[in-house]
């Protein structure tokens, strides 16, 4: 875990938010390499629910919704976690967390029952400790005026449910999508982005017919899965989890967890839930406002079921660097320097790198080699995240591409500028070819897509 968030510094992909003043506890940044790579992320799945399927629609809406949204969810009642608290100094730990006298998960507190901060071993009884982050509407600062910040994308999907279905034409089964960023403060934080307070989700809110809910559940566990691994997570780090029926969510008849294998520990990156009509008919409840589905063909009128897959995408990029993340001791005997030092190659699947190709001109003072380099490289740009580098010998800045994932590395050399030909190199294989600069732009787009 050390040496992926080292990494993630050094190149650009994970910054501690405002570390020039020490850092916010559970905030990230994501620097100008881990944009992108989280945007790659976002775009597949829009791709793969919004664009492939036609059943999915997708919306976008504020972190701040109406007040009386979170006492119909039940988030005002019960969304809270066990907190318990140090006699001694005062640090707060989930209590949940804590099992036999031992704290487990991500629990800060090491020892049998001892506070990790100054070895205190009373505690405060468990209280309950709402994660909502509260925040005041306009400029009186009272119960009235008091609002959140929402806990989970999912609530705007019930609230526009009427709104979306009947301007889309929708039928059921359909659902509704978001992408959105969530806030929740966590009590125990750490483990990097895993455990954030702000972090992002991608959840689709997917409304059948009561009765046909289980089979859609069974169905969406699946789905979830493939587009998990079909993005580079590796199949045998992942596995289900079913929430036994007294610890479920007070919305849920059934609740699944793909855990991942995270370097810490097995833990969850994903759940799936079948929220049947709860949330639903607590709106309608609440607002006074129908919100059902008149199905034309059967002349009947009913509240659907919601099956809900729900992801986050902090914890999907996380698993993804880690499955990625390949250190070859000794480095790849691939250049005629000898490279003692430890090498770090970033498999990627190409759909998700940051960084598509790199154009390394052989020598840098050479003035018709740079001008030609150049050149390829003003070719490509239009089509692909293309990066120049001309700094340092060729074997180093293959490397360099290397360790932030760079599918392909073209080089310009002295029979470019006889053949317009270049070579072209695969970061996992380290084969290289010679292609025309007239074919690389058809030649890359297909490699990319395959
Ligand atoms: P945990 O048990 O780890 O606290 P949860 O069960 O509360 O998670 P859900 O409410 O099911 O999580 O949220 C749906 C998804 O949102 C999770 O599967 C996870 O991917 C993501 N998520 C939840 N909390 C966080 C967080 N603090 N930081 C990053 N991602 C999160």
């Amino acid at each position: 875990m050390e040496k992926i968030v080292s990494l993630c510094k050094r190149r650009g992909f994970i910054f501690q938010s405002s570390e020039i003043y020490g850092g916010v506890e559970a905030f990230w940044d994501y620097g100008p390499l881990g944009a992108i790579l989280k945007n790659n992320i976002k775009n597949e799945w829009l791709k793969t629910f919004i664009q492939k399927r036609n059943d999915i629609v997708l919306i976008d809406t504020p972190v701040i919704m109406h007040p009386k949204t979170w006492e119909a969810s039940g988030h005002i009642q019960n969304f809270t976690d066990p907190l318990i608290e140090c006699k001694k100094c005062n640090a707060r730990f989930r209590a949940d967390y804590m099992k036999d006298g031992n704290f487990v998960g991500q629990g800060k507190a090491k020892e049998k029952n001892q506070c990790v901060q100054c070895g205190g071993k009373d505690f405060t009884e468990a209280k309950q400790f709402n994660l909502m982050f509260k925040t005041f509407l306009g400029s009186v600062e009272d119960d009235a005026h008091q609002a959140f910040l929402r806990p989970e994308t999912a609530q705007a999907m019930f609230t526009d449910f009427v709104l979306a279905q009947e301007s889309m034409r929708m039928k059921i089964p359909f659902g509704i999508a978001q992408i959105g960023h969530s806030f929740r403060n966590e009590i125990t934080t750490g483990n990097f982005i895993f455990r954030s307070r702000e972090f992002e989700q991608a959840e689709i809110e997917y409304f059948v017919k009561p009765g046909n809910d289980e089979k859609a559940f069974e169905e969406w566990v699946t789905i979830w899965e493939n587009f998990i691994i079909n993005l580079g997570v590796k199949k045998e780090n992942l596995r289900r989890y079913e929430h036994k029926k007294e610890s479920l969510s007070h919305y849920s008849k059934r609740t699944i967890d793909i855990e991942y294998k995270y370097p810490f520990g097995w833990s969850e990156l994903t759940g799936i839930a079948n929220r049947t009509n709860y949330d639903l008919s607590q709106h309608s409840k609440f607002s006074g406002k129908e919100l059902s589905y008149f199905d034309e063909e059967n002349k009947e009128k009913y509240v659907p079921y919601v099956i809900e897959p729900s992801l986050g995408i902090d914890r999907l990029l996380l698993a993804l660097l880690t499955d990625a993340f390949d250190e070859i001791k000794g480095g790849r005997t691939e250049t005629t320097e000898s490279v003692k030092e430890e090498e770090i190659v970033l498999r990627l699947d190409k759909k998700i790198a940051p960084i598509k190709v790199a154009v390394l001109p052989l020598v840098k003072n050479k003035e018709n080699i740079v001008k030609k380099a150049k050149e390829v490289y003003q070719l490509l740009k239009p089509y692909f995240m293309i990066q120049y580098d001309e700094v340092g010998s060729i074997g180093r800045r293959y490397r360099r591409q290397d360790e932030i994932g760079t599918p392909f590395a073209i080089t310009v050399d002295f029979e470019t500028l006889e053949k317009e030909d270049v070579t072209l190199r695969d970061r996992d294989t380290m084969k290289q070819e010679r292609i025309k600069i007239r074919d690389l732009a058809n030649v890359l787009k297909e490699r990319l897509e395959s």
